[in-house]
């Protein structure tokens, strides 16, 4: 595991044009300089400049709306505005309320679908239809069936990195942010979550007293799946982490984090464990009380590069080959291609992302019942 840190330097305040209406490409590099990001060096600014300014004048002129994941990398990510950023629940919610004709999804197709589900008049469009998930890969309506039959009359909590056939075969959805809160508001003692079983071993802990929650293997043969990037963490590796970069265990000011997804034993090693958002709310919090140094976050490593800009006070260390090689799909000239589709009047079906009215249908519902519980 190759490993780095940000390097400290103290951002200048950015003097970001509010408007992109005459935006020059000088502009644009003096804004990616202005980042002051430890890993955007003048040879990234340099070579992507003018296809940055190429995407944010199409975005603007075609009133694109273009939500970006936590996991693209730092200048892909850069290109949404704040309010669109963020995990997949607040992807989500931002994608079921916009009006704007063209919503571009940086992330995976699972992550798409559901935008395209909570806003299905909407032309939903991703840099590249042939990038997986683990997840999402591995798990089926099929699956989800069988699990069904074989714990009869007991709910199905289905984690959101999933497709949307399998979303439709399930009661309700979740993100990892609102996981544990919506299985306890579901009836009965048992709950079949799906499909991530490192995930569900987690949330079988958090929840031990409160709810019987049965998972694909889990005295069964179902097939579940698991993050293959969160599955790269191993308790040795944190071990590590934390005698290399000076990280003990319940130090005041220096913390490592883990996301839901990791390893039980890696969660438990973790100083704080939770979501995408709950790590970012946690580091927030404590940088705003001056109580935050150094931190290791076990998940996807463009995260951490994100948080670095967002955070620069904290010395973040990251395991920089711990990629997800699907979200690694989406790049900038891909999506230059698709505002060059849209700005040319040219077939989008390379890029669009479509279901069917039946699934949209039986899908919506589990997607809606978990927006409404997590209100
Ligand atoms: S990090 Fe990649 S493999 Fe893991 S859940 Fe996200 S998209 Fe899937």
């Amino acid at each position: 595991m190759t490993v780095m840190h940000s390097n400290g330097d103290t951002p200048q305040a950015t003097d970001v044009p509010n408007c992109t209406t005459d935006l020059s490409i000088e502009d644009v590099k003096q804004e990616l300089y202005n980042r002051h990001h430890p890993s955007l060096t003048f040879l990234d600014i340099e070579a992507h400049a003018k296809t940055i300014h190429k995407i944010r004048m199409l975005k603007q002129k075609h009133n694109v709306v273009m939500l970006g994941h936590n996991y693209m990398e730092p200048l892909v990510f850069g290109l949404s505005e704040k309010e669109e950023q963020g995990d997949s629940l607040g992807l989500s919610m931002y994608a079921a309320n916009t009006d704007a004709p063209y919503l571009i999804f940086n992330g995976v197709p699972f992550m798409a679908e559901t935008a395209k589900i909570l806003n299905p008049s909407k032309t939903v469009l991703v840099a590249d239809k042939s990038a997986g998930c683990s997840l999402a890969d591995n798990f089926g309506a099929e699956d989800v069936r069988k699990l069904k039959s074989l714990y009869p009359g007991a709910p199905v909590m289905i984690y959101i990195n999933s497709y949307a056939d399998a979303k439709a075969e399930s009661d309700i959805c979740c993100t990892s942010a609102n996981a544990a809160h919506i299985a306890k508001t579901m009836p009965g003692d048992t709950l079949i979550f799906v499909p991530d079983i490192f995930f569900a071993q987690n949330l079988e802990e958090e929840l031990r007293d409160e709810k019987n929650i049965v998972y694909p293997g889990k005295d069964n043969t179902a097939r579940g799946a698991v993050c293959e990037v969160h599955e790269k963490f191993t308790l040795d590796d944190l071990l590590a982490i934390r005698e290399s970069f000076e990280i003990p265990k319940g130090h005041a000011h220096r913390k490592l984090y883990a996301h839901w997804e990791c390893r039980p034993n890696v969660l438990k090693e973790a100083d704080f464990y939770g979501s995408t958002s709950q790590i970012m709310k946690d580091i927030a919090e404590r940088v705003a009380a001056n109580q935050l140094e150094r931190a290791f976050v076990a998940s996807e490593c463009e995260l951490t590069s994100n948080l670095a800009q967002e955070f620069p006070e904290v010395q973040f260390w990251t395991a920089c080959s711990v990629r997800c090689s699907h979200m690694a799909q989406v790049s900038l000239n891909k999506i230059g291609n698709i505002l060059e589709a849209i700005d040319q009047d040219d077939d989008l079906s390379e890029f669009e992302i479509t279901l069917s009215s039946e699934i949209i249908a039986k899908a919506r519902t589990p997607i809606e019942r978990m927006l409404e519980a997590s209100v």
